[in-house]
């Protein structure tokens, strides 16, 4: 039974992406809503007052106090839990919820079929795994959409007028942080690296969160062999009875894993018999690009859609008819036998560790915001196979120090230069410096904001730089 909000005073904590829906789906459903913000520019006030025009209370420029008489808050995913607003919300006994949470509430309203969740988390290859689940659901027939921290909101597909079989949801930490509930019909935790550990407070409560998405799954909690904290994770679970633990590997796949074999996407899960039997599913070549981390990400999109019952024909078919997002080891040009790749979305360490493990050798473009990362791992990990690099961006002497430590022999170039016209003096360094069959590979494992507005567009100045190069 859905939750019954009418004459319920809930306060929206944050206009915004998911905000604004937030409000009006309640509103609707005849809750009192206030809607309270800690920003008051202009962006705002057009929220404000098309909220308000419904009949929405709205508070600009004070997020951090608790509206009286407030009976539930629903929070923004991002704002974190140490906020003034939250302590008040504990000391009043008020719970808080997440747009996730609220989603979750409401599958089923109206009589509308609550359509199960395939989920997904992980530090690095969410938006993609959830992509390729939703191509697979697709070949197989099935009516389906990739939502959540996706940018396509969760709310709408649950309360929208379109009707879903089954939903390929990709859950952020802080989604799952505020979302006690649901309960996915499988879910897969890809890989687990700190990250975001400021809004966290620690590692712990980061994997902590993380491992909400296993609670209640009733088929499948998938994790990832060579990353043993995904496993712990499904071991702390509180699961259906009969649900099971389903691993994913590069290798060999024993028996209730997926895997690859020769070339071979192959199951030996969703089979009978899988002491001896396996099934193929596809090729490697199927993927798009074929780097291991995205032969991974294929393999856990493959794991859900088999946990739902889909046939082996549609997880081939569904990957081959999937194409990644940009800026995510994007093939630009290959120039004088040279391939220059963007993988501009390799934001983080980690993501840039499996982007360099998928290059012999590399021409490195990397920097720009570290976010107080460290790079020492990441560049002894991958000296052996650094042709040489191209540091850029306010952090770079960070990777400066690293490369000199761990890989003092590869020739580096600093660039001192922020303007627009520096990412292709980048590209024309790491020209000079490739040889043929080298790859070019923008993964800066740093966020773009001290050059760039974000990492796309990050990714589109090095793409015309490497046109400016073949021209
Ligand atoms: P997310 O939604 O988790 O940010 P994306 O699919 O958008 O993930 O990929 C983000 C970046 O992470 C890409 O640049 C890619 O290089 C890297 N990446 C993708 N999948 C993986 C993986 N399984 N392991 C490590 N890094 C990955």
């Amino acid at each position: 039974m859905p939750f019954d909000f009418q004459g319920t005073h809930v306060t929206v904590a944050g206009l915004g992406v998911s905000g604004v829906p937030a409000a009006k789906v309640l509103h609707g459903l005849g809750a009192r809503v206030t809607v309270v913000n800690d920003g008051d520019d202009e962006r705002a006030r057009a929220q404000a007052a098309e909220l308000e025009a419904l009949g929405v209370t709205v508070r600009l420029g004070d997020g951090d106090t608790l509206p009286d008489g407030t009976e539930l808050i629903v929070t923004a995913p991002g704002w974190k839990p140490t906020k003034p607003l939250f302590t008040a919300a504990g000391e009043a006994d008020v719970p808080v919820w997440g747009d996730v949470e609220l989603a979750w509430r409401l599958r089923g309203l109206d009589g509308r079929k609550a359509a199960p969740w395939l989920a997904v988390t992980g530090t690095n290859g969410k938006t993609t795994t959830v992509q390729m689940l939703a191509s697979i659901l697709k070949a197989a027939g099935l009516r389906t959409a990739a939502v959540g921290n996706i940018g396509v909101s969760l709310l709408d597909a649950v309360t929208g007028e379109t009707e879903y079989d089954v939903l390929a949801v990709e859950l952020s930490s802080y989604q799952l942080h505020w979302a006690p509930s649901p309960r996915p019909h499988s879910a897969a935790v890809l890989n687990l690296a700190p990250d975001h550990l400021d809004w966290h407070g620690s590692m712990e409560a980061y994997a902590a969160d993380k491992g909400r998405i296993y609670e209640g799954n009733t088929v499948a909690c998938v994790y990832n062999v060579a990353d043993k904290a995904t496993e712990d994770l499904v071991r702390e679970a509180d699961v259906e009875e009969g649900c099971r633990a389903i691993g994913f590997t590069l290798g060999t796949p024993a028996p209730g894993q997926l895997g690859v074999v020769e070339g071979i996407l192959v199951d030996r899960a969703f089979v009978e018999d899988r002491q001896k039997n396996a099934q193929e599913l596809a090729e490697v070549s199927d993927v798009d690009p074929p780097a291991p981390h995205n032969i991974a990400n294929a393999l856990a999109a493959a794991a859900l859609a088999r946990a739902y019952g889909v046939p082996a024909a549609a997880v081939r078919d569904g990957l081959r008819a999937f194409t990644p997002d940009a800026h995510r080891i994007a093939h630009v040009a290959d120039v004088d036998g040279v391939a220059y790749v963007d993988d501009s979305k390799a934001t983080n360490t980690h993501a840039t560790e499996a982007s360099l493990a998928a290059y012999g050798s590399i021409v490195w473009i990397a920097g720009g915001l570290a976010k107080g990362a460290t790079f020492d791992e990441l560049v002894a990990g991958a000296a052996e196979r650094l042709r040489g690099a191209v540091l850029i961006g306010a952090d770079r002497a960070l990777i400066r120090e690293a490369l000199a430590r761990h890989a003092p022999e590869v020739p580096v170039v600093d660039l001192d230069r922020t303007d627009t016209g520096a990412m292709l003096q980048a590209v024309r360094e790491a020209q000079r410096l490739a040889r043929p069959g080298d790859t070019v590979l923008l993964a800066p494992a740093c966020a773009s904001m001290d050059m760039f507005t974000n990492y796309n567009k990050r990714g589109d100045a090095f793409a015309e730089a490497v046109r400016e190069l073949g021209a």
